[in-house]
């Protein structure tokens, strides 16, 4: 039999905290986000019956579907690129948008969030590893952006995001996270108000072990959690 989703939701706790453990952390700070853009909203549900309370989908659709079932009972997050002309939709169905990537989403965000009467907890997201097929900043960029986003003051910079390479050695990840650590926290000591950035989005199936040991405060992990239903087409 496979296991449940309770099973592998205990199972990634286990790791999870054994990771922070390693790294001499607590793990009452590391959120665990279900990535349920593979999967149904049947399998969504049982996640959230198992424990899980954040919910990231990378899609408008997705979002809306996964929403319309399942309401207000987790907080939920877009993982995704964002298109300007579909922020309306996005920013007031979430708690949290992690690919805050360049001015003309955070002006289009803005806009939306003085509308909807609302302010967004936003992550920066940056491409440490310099690949071309990522989005995000690159590293140097990350420091003025984030000055200029003062501007924009329904938004808070909660923290940074970034997606490392994908390999099969974990371990080749964890400069990228270091990286990623080391701009969060510069960002973290300059106290801006509109960007306490203390969190860090890092981590993912293959290689959240990595990512906690290195300061992970939300791991996104979609395929060892909910699964991965389209993994055969
Ligand atoms: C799909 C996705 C994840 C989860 O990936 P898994 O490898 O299935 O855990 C995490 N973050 C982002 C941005 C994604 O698009």
């Amino acid at each position: 039999m496979n296991p449940t989703i309770e099973q592998q939701y205990v199972a990634l706790k286990e790791r999870m905290e054994r990771a922070a453990l390693r790294a001499g952390r607590g793990v009452d700070d590391v959120h665990i986000i279900a990535v349920t853009k593979y999967v149904s909203v049947q399998t969504a549900n049982e996640a959230i019956e198992a424990g899980v309370t954040h919910i990231g989908e990378n899609r408008l659709e997705g979002l809306l579907e996964k929403k319309a079932a399942i309401g207000n009972r987790v907080t939920w997050h877009f993982i995704g690129s964002l298109q300007s002309r579909k922020v309306k939709e996005v920013i007031g169905n979430i708690g949290v948008l992690h690919s805050l990537d360049r001015l003309s989403l955070a002006k289009e965000v803005q806009k939306r969030l003085v509308e909807q009467d609302g302010t967004l907890d936003c992550f920066v997201q940056v491409n440490v590893s310099g690949e071309a097929s990522k989005n995000g900043l690159a590293p140097d960029e990350v420091d003025s952006f984030i000055m200029a986003l003062a501007e924009y003051d329904r938004i808070r910079v909660i923290g940074l995001m970034t997606m490392a390479p994908y390999t099969e050695h974990a371990e080749e990840t964890r400069l990228h996270f270091k990286a990623l650590k080391q701009l969060q926290q510069r960002i973290a000591d300059k106290e801006y108000v509109h960007a306490p950035c203390t969190e860090l989005s890092m981590g993912m199936s293959n290689d959240f072990e990595v990512a906690v040991e290195e300061g992970a405060t939300y791991i996104r992990i979609g395929t060892i959690l909910v699964g991965n239903e389209q993994v055969s087409e």
